[in-house]
């Protein structure tokens, strides 16, 4: 038994855990139980990943299995770690098609919450590069699942929150780079109209997302810094980066220090971290390592402690593109209003979506985090309505608290009921938030 929790430690369970070691085992541990779900690395931030029954940790199944490097084409165990792909694969000149915001999360996790990076708009999301996978059942078959074999199944696993079975092993594509830098090009905005109209005529960009200055009001609602980003070429490196353009300085990580108290971050210290960020961030080109760029957060690790013991919620929306400005503006009040303060808050553009429970659809996406207590709790339920009202979703990965309601967002919710129970007619596999959401 051991208390789980998703990275934003809200809820936490006490979880009876097994980690099966290869496929036997894990057979064994499927079917014996009533109720299971896979969990990677817990970087889910609410309830996806937990079971009381039983959470099967996946991450010792780690290896890599195949890797063509004509066609950048890899094959891996799902429990692999993001991290890992880039720290193996990027001194050869390769990277991930789409990255989330941390690189601690598993293989087998970006594919069941089918995650999207800052390049949605132009390369789509991970599941897009997915080739094949092995899947294992709720009665211990193994499935090979693509577009040609099992495509039902195949579209129903990625995004599927672990709700079909066990994703064991992936096929997907790398993408080549000529070095381990990125061109960064940084814009200041004075308001969501501008921000917008940025995002739109910078579209051609591989990569944007922008960091939003959550408590401005007024003509400064909006204001936000865009950052974006192409993978560096050689000559556009400085000299001394040239001779070397792949390699690339690990950076250490830092941690808290213990004892952060639940208070370190309100609507004052957030309002001033937003002045100066703000201040301090100036327009311009700079070429920036890979990991700055991508994974900023990484950098201090156990940072969901800042929030205290009571932990975090992380709320992120897509609203459809052309009710995006009107919902936006009346989130983006109603937190100004709420004074709670988003610590980090990302404005992104997506492209069309694959459908089933994969989040993206075409619009603009808002990720903020808040201290979880009562009172936000009543500013997400505020926040949820204005989603509804504009026709737009909540993602699973990062959703801890929301109602079955919530899911009509995702109009192919039905179909994908039906498939689950096809391929787990008991419904054995499932987590708190499954349960919560009826999914
Ligand atoms: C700092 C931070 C930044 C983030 N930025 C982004 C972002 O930019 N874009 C984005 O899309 N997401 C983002 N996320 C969310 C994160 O990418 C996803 O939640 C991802 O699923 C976490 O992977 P994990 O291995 O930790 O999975 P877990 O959290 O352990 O599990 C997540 C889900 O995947 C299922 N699962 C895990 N392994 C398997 C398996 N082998 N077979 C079947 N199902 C499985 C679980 O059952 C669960 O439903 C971010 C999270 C953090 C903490």
């Amino acid at each position: 038994m051991r208390t789980l929790s998703g990275w934003g430690r809200f809820p936490r369970a006490e979880c009876r855990v097994v980690a099966p070691k290869g496929e036997v085992e894990l057979r064994s541990a499927i079917t014996s139980a009533s109720s299971a779900i896979a969990r990677g690395n817990g970087r889910s931030y609410g309830d996806p990943a937990l079971n009381r029954e039983t959470t099967l940790l996946l991450r010792h199944a780690d290896r890599i299995l195949d890797f063509d490097p004509a066609t950048g084409r890899l094959e891996a165990e799902s429990g692999v770690m993001l991290a890992d792909i880039i720290a193996t694969f990027l001194p050869r000149g390769w990277f991930v098609p789409v990255t989330p915001g941390t690189k601690f999360v598993t293989l087998g996790g970006m594919i069941a919450a089918d995650v999207h990076g800052k390049n949605h708009h132009k390369a789509g999301s991970f599941g897009d590069y997915v080739e094949s996978l092995e899947l294992m059942l709720a009665d211990g078959r193994v499935v090979r699942c693509s577009a040609g074999e099992n495509p039902e199944l195949f579209a129903a696993t990625i995004g599927g929150m672990g709700l079909t079975g066990v994703i064991r092993s992936a096929v997907f594509r790398l993408i080549r780079v000529e070095s381990a830098f990125i061109r960064q090009e940084i814009l200041r905005t004075r308001d969501l109209a501008q921000t917008m109209e940025a995002f739109e005529a910078l579209r051609d960009r591989s990569y944007s997302a922008a960091w939003i200055d959550c408590l401005a009001r007024g003509r400064n609602l909006g204001r936000s810094i865009l950052f974006c980003g192409e993978h560096a070429r050689v000559e556009e490196l400085p000299a001394r980066q040239r001779s070397n353009p792949l390699a690339f300085a690990k950076r250490n990580a830092r941690r808290l220090p213990p004892g952060i108290p639940g208070f370190a971050l309100n609507s004052w210290t957030v309002k001033a971290f937003n002045q100066v960020y703000y201040a301090a961030n100036r327009s311009g080109v700079k070429i920036v390592d890979y990991d700055r760029f991508f994974y900023p957060l990484d950098a201090i690790l156990e940072w969901n402690r800042l929030y205290g013991p009571r932990g975090l919620l992380q709320y992120q929306c897509v609203l459809p593109k052309r009710k995006a400005a009107a919902g936006l503006t009346m989130m983006l009040e109603a937190v100004g209003r709420a004074g709670t303060g988003s610590f980090l808050s990302v404005l992104k553009l997506l492209g069309p979506g694959r459908g089933m429970l994969s989040f993206p659809m075409e619009g603009y996406t808002l990720a903020l985090d808040f201290p979880a207590n009562p009172r936000t709790l009543g500013l997400l339920s505020w926040l949820d309505a204005i989603v509804a009202a504009h026709g737009g979703r909540v993602y699973l990965a990062k959703d801890a608290r929301m109602k079955p309601e919530m899911m009509d967002g995702y109009p192919e919710f039905a179909a994908f009921r039906k498939l689950r129970r096809a391929a787990d007619p008991s419904g054995k596999f499932s987590s708190l938030q499954s349960q919560r959401l009826q999914l």
